[in-house]
């Protein structure tokens, strides 16, 4: 049976559900308040506008995880990357667009096919009832009425307005030989061990140089209708260095509690913090690092600090205007809103981060509504996949510094190959050889990527995407 399923926010996220819905045979409408009332960052009326960047990242499939995700959703039949695909500008590796004429294909296309409606309406306050199942992916920008709704169904602190990032490092490229594992008094706090944090150790001669090039480092500013979007608990790295040359060794950098195992009886002046940021244990976020500094900035002055000289980012810090929620906890597999199931969310309103991944979780989000319309509900994604890790991630993959007493963690991602399953085995080299260095990280990508391309065709194969809808 045909079913009418609601999406409300025509940017990247809605316009993907909205097709892959109405590809599927049932009915979408499409509910998009501009022109009729404009964010601070849109410009126009079309659907899936850009904001900023022209740019979709790396295209390369075998290399970088956005890149496999762009192949991923191609071969899912994702119309933001067929639009992103027939409106290519040159950017060398790069997928970058002609942003107007992305932006009128995919209007076109939604426009033009039979199975959809667009209403050009906002959506005040929660999705009514009687429209049955909904996806919301309203983006950062959502409209206050239907924010304060949504907080109203979820409760105060589970929609945030802003971000506070801290940058996220790949663990195997933590030197351990400076490092050491160590919670502050050895507590083990709920679920923890007592040893959960990483530990970088500062002499004075180091902290001095790394406050120094914190307060002259290039920072972005804030956009005028962002506001000064901080408040003393968040406050970003360098704002704090700036306050005086002690003031980190008595916040997040404050090196009481800890001793490093290679130096018993020196007490450090400054310690940086790592903690787990996913069940994996693949990926460590820098505790209380959240900053405005470039990102080319926070690459060349967080590799001073002793123990990340080599460290690979997974995610580089940032502070922004941006409506998310804390979805690890509201949301469950399939992007339902545990406290109204019929309700889905999609796009960067559930902590992913970035154009590709927004429309990513758009198109799963359409996906899952009308598995659920057909009663066929669909196969996990493996994990190992770009769009399964991503999902994953945002359902429950990340580790909240909640469940060890701490506050609300969890920030937007993008998509990296932080969030895949660990490889069974390394990839070698001719005859067996030990590979290192940048070979090892490209072989290691091929593999990460090669599997990927398996488990999805597998799935695929199994569920054959999504049964089209009988009459
Ligand atoms: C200023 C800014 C710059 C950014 N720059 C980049 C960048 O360069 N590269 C990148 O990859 N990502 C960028 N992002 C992040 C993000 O990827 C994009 O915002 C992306 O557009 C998110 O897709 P989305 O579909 O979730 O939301 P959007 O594309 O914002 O779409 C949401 C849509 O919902 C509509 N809407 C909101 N509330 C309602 C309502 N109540 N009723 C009806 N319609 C509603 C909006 O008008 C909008 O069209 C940026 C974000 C911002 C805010």
């Amino acid at each position: 049976m045909t079913q009418t399923i609601h999406i409300v926010g025509g940017g990247l996220a809605g316009s993907e559900a909205a097709w892959q819905i109405a590809e599927a045979g049932h009915r979408a409408v499409l509910h998009e308040m501009r022109p009729r009332r404009g964010t601070e960052a849109h410009r126009g009326e079309g659907l899936a506008e850009l904001v900023c960047s022209n740019s979709f990242r790396s295209d390369d499939a075998h290399g970088n995880a956005v890149g496999l995700l762009h192949q991923e959703m191609r071969s899912l039949g994702s119309l933001i990357m067929r639009a992103a695909d027939a409106h290519q500008v040159p950017a060398g590796g790069a997928l970058a667009v002609d942003r107007d004429g992305f932006s009128a294909a995919v209007t076109a296309a939604l426009a033009g096919h039979p199975n959809v409606t667009v209403v050009r309406e906002e959506v005040e306050g929660l999705p009514p009832e009687e429209w049955g199942p909904c996806i919301v992916a309203t983006g950062p920008l959502t409209a206050p009425a239907l924010a304060e709704g949504i907080r109203g169904l979820t409760g105060r602190d589970s929609l945030a307005f802003f971000d506070a990032i801290a940058p996220i490092v790949h663990r195997d490229s933590i030197d351990m030989e400076v490092a050491w594992f160590q919670s502050r008094y050895d507590k083990p706090g709920p679920g923890g061990t007592g040893a959960d944090y990483l530990n970088c150790p500062m002499d004075r001669e180091q902290y001095d140089a790394f406050v120094a090039a914190l307060c002259a480092g290039e920072k972005i500013g804030f956009k005028e209708w962002e506001g000064t979007p901080y408040f003393d608990g968040c406050l970003p790295i360098e704002v704090m260095a700036e306050r005086g040359p002690e003031t980190l060794r008595h916040g997040p950098m404050k090196p009481v509690g800890l001793t490093n195992p290679r130096a018993p009886d020196r007490k450090p002046c400054a310690i940086v913090q790592l903690r787990q940021d996913n069940a994996l244990g693949t990926l460590y976020n820098m505790v209380g690092f959240q900053t405005k500094l470039t990102y080319s900035e926070q690459v060349r002055i967080f590799r001073t600090i002793p123990g990340l000289e080599n460290a690979e980012f997974a995610r580089l810090g940032g502070l922004h205007r941006n409506t998310y929620l804390d979805s690890p906890r509201l949301l469950d597999a399939t992007l339902r809103l545990k406290a109204r199931p019929a309700l889905r969310f999609a796009g960067q309103i559930t902590g992913c981060e970035g154009y590709v991944e927004s429309a990513a979780v758009g198109l799963m989000a359409g996906r899952f509504a009308v598995a659920e319309a057909m009663d066929a509900p669909l196969q996990p994604l493996p994990q190992t996949t770009a769009l399964g890790a991503l999902i994953a991630h945002i359902t429950g993959g990340h580790v909240s510094a909640e469940e060890g007493g701490g506050p609300r963690s969890f920030q937007p991602m993008n998509v990296n190959f932080g969030l895949f399953p660990p490889l069974d085995r390394m990839p070698r080299g001719e005859a067996g050889r030990r590979l290192r260095g940048p070979e090892k990280a490209a072989l290691k990508k091929r593999a990460l990527t090669d599997r990927a391309r398996a488990d999805l065709a597998a799935w695929m194969a199994g569920d054959i995407a999504v049964p089209a809808a009988a009459e």
